[in-house]
């Protein structure tokens, strides 16, 4: 019998209470805190866990070796069960790791999404492990981890797309008037956008300024605007290129959107230039009350020549061009 009163109450009475029912061993210190803070949920882990410790050391050593060497447990016997993985090969249940379930489980549940195989004839040297790390880096808004998604996965609404489902009566862009309003057309491509774009491209320039010109030549611009930066770097911060490409990404949209549906036009660089202030002023204060500022430095200020900041004001490079 267990002496400690909020365990008798959590329903730990006895010693087979705090083994494992399949395999030998006792409970870890985490699972007791877990059960414990079920009934008493201001109970301190550290006190919890000086009190199993306690009652773990009461336990003659006999029987620890005992649980070990036979089956005092919960079950008649231990089962052999044994996983059939696609190969033909069995492992054993009780020596396989968390990873192989989580592989498995992937298998059975992971499709490939249907937008790669138009990717792929598209841009047959395509990495899609790093395409879906870029669209859901850690220092992107919300919003923004949206659109990557959409787009990657091509569900964004184009005329293109609407026409043929019969919902418009036209494919061709609105803001040009020229050309089938497509993926490609509507973020890189499309004449009235060519501000920004040239905008983009200026930035791009002091971005990748330290880059060998046959690496920069290299680089397409249109698979930026879609993609976003795929490849790694020691002398740019990728993450800050991926966030300033998102941000224009977003911007671009909703300067489409205000056009497609409100016939309105709007100036998509001073859209961007607020945008991307504000979203980094957020960033900046969200990681200084959390006081990660190093997470700060790594995402946005690391071999950035675009930022900066001076006495906790945030300076970017391009908010007066
Ligand atoms: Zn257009």
């Amino acid at each position: 019998m267990l002496l400690f009163e909020k365990f008798i109450h959590s329903g730990l009475i006895q010693i087979k209470d705090l083994c494992y029912e399949v395999i030998p061993g006792f409970f870890t210190s985490g699972s007791i805190v877990e059960i414990i803070q079920q009934n008493f949920p201001d109970e301190k882990p550290h006190e919890i866990k000086a009190a199993y410790d306690k009652i773990l050391r009461c336990i003659p050593e006999t029987w620890k070796i005992l649980l070990k060497s036979i089956n005092p447990l919960n079950t008649e016997s231990i089962p052999k069960l044994l996983i059939c993985l696609e190969n033909g090969r069995e492992v054993p249940f009780l020596g396989a790791v968390t990873k192989l379930f989580y592989k498995l489980l992937l298998s059975e549940m992971f499709e490939t999404p249907t937008a790669e195989k138009h990717w792929e004839e598209n841009y047959p040297s395509i990495n899609f492990t790093k395409l879906y790390s870029v669209t859901n880096q850690n220092s992107l808004p919300p919003d923004c981890h949206c659109l990557n998604f959409r787009l990657v996965h091509r569900a964004i609404f184009t005329l293109e797309k609407l026409f043929k489902f019969g919902q418009v009566v036209s494919n061709t862009c609105k803001a040009c008037g020229l050309y089938t309003e497509n993926l490609l057309h509507l973020f890189a491509l499309c004449p009235k956008l060519t501000p920004i774009h040239n905008f983009l491209k200026d930035m791009l320039h002091n971005i990748f300024i330290d880059y060998p010109p046959d690496v920069v030549n290299l680089i397409n611009y249109e698979e930026l605007m879609i993609f976003g930066y795929l490849g790694s770097s020691k002398i740019v911060n990728t993450y800050f290129l991926n966030f300033f490409l998102s941000i224009a990404r977003l911007c671009i949209f909703k300067t489409r959107n205000l056009k497609v549906f409100h016939d309105k036009e709007i100036d998509t660089v001073r859209l961007f230039k607020f945008t991307i202030s504000k979203y980094i002023e957020y960033a900046y204060t969200y990681y200084k009350i959390k006081h990660q500022q190093q997470i700060f430095d790594k995402y946005f200020l690391r071999n950035n020549s675009l930022l900066r900041i001076e006495d906790e004001k945030i300076i970017l490079f391009f908010l007066n061009t």
